[in-house]
């Protein structure tokens, strides 16, 4: 019962988004870093919201928790990493040698994975911030050398192979002590496949003290229950769908 992800994917993803998703408004009338304008005009070529990203972006920048309801192609990748970014720079100062994970993006596959980090790589292009991939199937000793060596603010991450991490590389569990940001991405797909164990078990590593935002196409009793879980009670609902 696993939703074709990938299948959707290629009739909506890298042609630069569906013309009916896209509104009139713009990056720039956002009060976002020029850093992130720059990367989104020039690098990714975008200068106008998706109505998702115009529904969600005022609550994420704010830093409420959102739970967001919005179908795939719609532009929910650039709409959390967004504030995302914004909300690590809110810190001030400059990039440590060994940073918390400050942000952490849980996706249900490595494809998925994939498509979030080489966004989040593109926005991270003027930004003296990194990005790093975890996912299950690669070798994971060769992650701890990545995470150990250049450590990245940015973790984005399928829930399996987090979980390895947690009990088995001291310093993943350390450093997202200081994690600012949890974005669950396609929720009701990491639960149809069964990651619920999962997801409980790594929001027990996470400090309380958080944003969450967490998307999904669709709110089955299971993504309520999870979202229970993860969001504070006053999160905002975004349901872009109807
Ligand atoms: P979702 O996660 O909702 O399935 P994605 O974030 O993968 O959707 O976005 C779908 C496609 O739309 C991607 O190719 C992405 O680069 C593109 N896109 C995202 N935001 C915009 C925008 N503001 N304008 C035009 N295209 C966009
Ligand atoms: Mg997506």
């Amino acid at each position: 019962d696993r939703p074709a992800v990938d299948a959707e994917r290629s009739t909506t993803g890298g042609s630069g988004g569906n013309p009916a998703f896209i509104t009139e408004t713009r990056f720039d009338s956002f009060n976002l870093s020029p850093p992130t304008i720059k990367a989104l005009h020039e690098d990714l070529g975008y200068e106008k919201m998706t109505v998702v990203q115009e529904a969600t972006l005022p609550a994420c920048l704010d830093g409420k928790d959102v739970l967001a309801k919005a179908k795939t192609g719609t532009g929910k990748t650039l709409g959390f990493l967004i504030p995302a970014i914004e909300r690590i720079l809110a810190r001030g100062g400059r990039r440590s040698s060994n940073p918390d994970i400050e942000v952490l993006v849980i996706s249900p596959t490595r494809e998925l994975a994939q498509q979030i980090e080489a966004e989040a790589k593109a926005l991270l292009k003027y930004h003296p911030l990194r990005s790093e991939i975890i996912f299950g199937g690669s070798n994971i000793n060769s992650d701890r050398r990545r995470l150990e060596s250049q450590p990245a603010e940015i973790l984005i991450c399928t829930p399996g192979r987090l979980q390895d991490h947690l009990d088995n590389t001291p310093s993943v569990p350390q450093r997202l002590k200081g994690l600012k940001v949890l974005i669950l991405d396609e929720a009701d797909n990491l639960l149809n496949m069964g990651f619920r164990p999962a997801i409980e078990k790594i929001l027990r590593y996470l400090p309380g003290q958080r944003q969450t935002l967490l998307f999904s196409a669709t709110i089955p009793p299971q993504v309520h229950t999870v979202s229970k879980l993860a969001l504070k009670p006053n999160h905002a609902f975004i349901d872009t769908v109807g």
